[in-house]
């Protein structure tokens, strides 16, 4: 079933394929900061649904990620990456990473939270 989601001002909207079924609390210094709770899909799994028009890029390290937010409220909203599961860096399995605490009538009390070490990953 098709999932919502949007930032606060409403300038960035999104939508995926599937509700998650776990997020993923991570440890690193800029997620820990932000305060994020991730979902991971596939690109063709998740949709832009409203033009981008408000949406930045903050890179940080190796600028590997493109970590966007919005302009106008500050949300971070969602990231591109190469999939990490090998523990490095896959360019051709790309992923999508939503903040799922953007996410309009979901309850995300109800799912469980993966935490994943990123402060000492990478
Ligand atoms: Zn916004």
């Amino acid at each position: 079933m098709t999932v919502k989601g949007s930032c606060h001002c409403g300038a960035t909207r999104f939508e995926v394929d599937e509700a998650p079924a776990t997020v993923t609390r991570c440890t690193c210094t800029y997620c820990s900061k932000r305060g994020a709770l991730w979902a991971y899909y596939r690109p063709a799994q998740f949709r832009l649904t409203a033009p981008a028009d408000h949406a930045a890029t903050y890179r940080w390290n190796t600028r590997t990620i493109a970590h966007h937010f919005c302009t106008v409220c500050g949300c971070s909203t969602y990231v591109e990456t190469p999939d990490w599961s090998s523990g490095s860096a896959d360019f051709d399995n790309p992923k999508i990473s939503i903040n799922t605490r953007l996410l309009d009538d979901f309850d995300l009390d109800a799912v469980p939270v993966d935490t994943i070490d990123g402060r000492n990953l990478w």
